[in-house]
């Protein structure tokens, strides 16, 4: 039997009963206005005018001579803001407004998704919170201040190991008392029904463009797609509208320090199933089910989870899963920078890191990597890797 919200075993609302009819509710007010007319021309609006797309699809012309391969740059670092979780931040805000909510409130680890939700609500003039581990907070005061500037509210997280985890639980807290008027923007493809399919609906505007672009451009669909994954929320936007296609789906998890080390982020290459966050996916724990540390050097792929769907992806045999250590991580966010004349965000490095190992793809294959994010955000840890 398959009950809502399920990608296989994968999914569902794992939550405290309080909060489950702010998720009914959620749930229809989602399937009743973001599929109407009047939404979707606003958000259409707002991604064009506001975001600055469409992003391009670029021919990275000495990369793909490099590697043998015909490579594509799906440009979502040109996004404002600097990555494409705007797409799912702006979509939320739009929805909780429509809803009659007046107050948004998000967690935030590396604080890109509060600075996109920060962004947002300013726009829309929406009330904002934030919650942010308070370790974060101190290594993060850039994506702090910048949040502050547009008039949100960044709450500190003492609990725990003051980092996402903890920012998660104190938004969740919050929610359970605040739920009439306050709507709860979750950042990835994760957290219960119907957050995963939410945010991969919100972000598939991705994966639609490609589409078009590629047709257009390369005249033919890509043989690969690849993204890197935290929560897999750029990744599920690429791949969910050629989910039906004949195209190879690459998902790049953050080896961190080694895959035998135990600091890294493989939720999906070495997890097993559990539950964390309101669903249940695939997770870094112990045998006794406690949740472990996940290790990257990127902040935004750091993460013990990853989204339900992608869990059912894998299980489903229609994931090609790689990885990238922080090492090859840095080194190919300077050959990106040096070859293109783009640096991408320590995330989206590990995708390219993929690419140059060159593992299982075919010489001449067409291919088009998300570039997810710039790496402006990212100069300071290049810095002090070096040193
Ligand atoms: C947050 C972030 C990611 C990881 O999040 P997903 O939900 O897996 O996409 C990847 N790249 C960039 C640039 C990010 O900011």
């Amino acid at each position: 039997m398959t009950h809502k919200g399920d990608f296989g075993e994968y999914g569902g609302t794992y939550v405290p009963e309080t909060l489950i009819p702010a998720l009914n509710e959620l749930e229809k007010a989602y399937q009743a206005i973001a599929f109407s007319d009047d939404f979707q021309t606003k958000f259409r609006y707002y991604l064009r005018h506001y975001v600055g797309r469409q992003t391009p699809l670029y021919f990275a012309e000495r990369m793909s001579a490099e590697c043998g391969l015909k490579i594509y740059l799906k440009r979502e670092d040109l996004n404002h803001t600097g990555a494409h979780k705007i797409n799912n931040s702006l979509g939320q805000v739009l929805l909780a407004k429509q809803m009659g909510k007046t107050r948004i409130i998000a967690e935030t680890g590396a604080g890109q998704h509060g600075v996109a939700t920060a962004t947002v609500c300013a726009l829309l003039d929406m009330p904002c919170v934030v919650y942010m581990g308070a370790e974060d907070v101190e290594r993060q005061s850039l994506n702090v201040y910048r949040m502050k500037t547009m008039g949100a509210t960044v709450v500190p997280v003492e609990s725990g190991s003051r980092t996402l985890v903890d920012a998660t639980s104190a938004a969740i807290r919050d929610w359970m008392q605040t739920v009439e008027h306050t709507h709860y923007v979750i950042g990835s493809v994760v957290g219960p029904h119907p957050y995963p399919q939410m945010v991969r609906d919100f972000q598939s505007v991705i994966g639609e463009e490609t589409k078009a672009q590629a047709l257009e451009q390369l005249g033919s669909l890509p043989n690969y797609l690849v993204a890197c994954v935290g929560g897999g929320s750029n990744a599920m936007g690429l791949f969910y509208p050629f989910l039906e296609d004949d195209v190879s789906f690459i998902a790049v998890e953050a080896a961190g320090e080694g895959e035998s080390s135990d600091r890294h982020s493989l939720s999906l290459a070495k997890g097993t199933p559990g539950v964390l966050h309101g669903s249940k996916s695939s997770l870094l724990q112990s045998s006794q089910g406690h949740i472990s540390m996940a290790h990257s050097v990127s902040a935004g792929l750091d993460y013990p989870g990853v989204g339900p769907e992608l869990s059912f992806l894998r299980d489903e045999h229609k994931l090609i899963l790689g990885s990238a250590t922080d090492d090859e991580a840095i080194s190919a966010m300077k050959w990106v920078a040096r070859t293109e004349g783009i640096i991408p965000a320590l995330e989206t490095a590990h995708a390219f890191a993929y690419l140059k190992k060159q593992l299982d793809l075919s010489k001449g294959a067409s291919v088009i990597v998300n570039c997810s994010g710039r790496g402006d955000k990212d100069m300071g840890t290049l810095m002090s890797y070096e040193h």
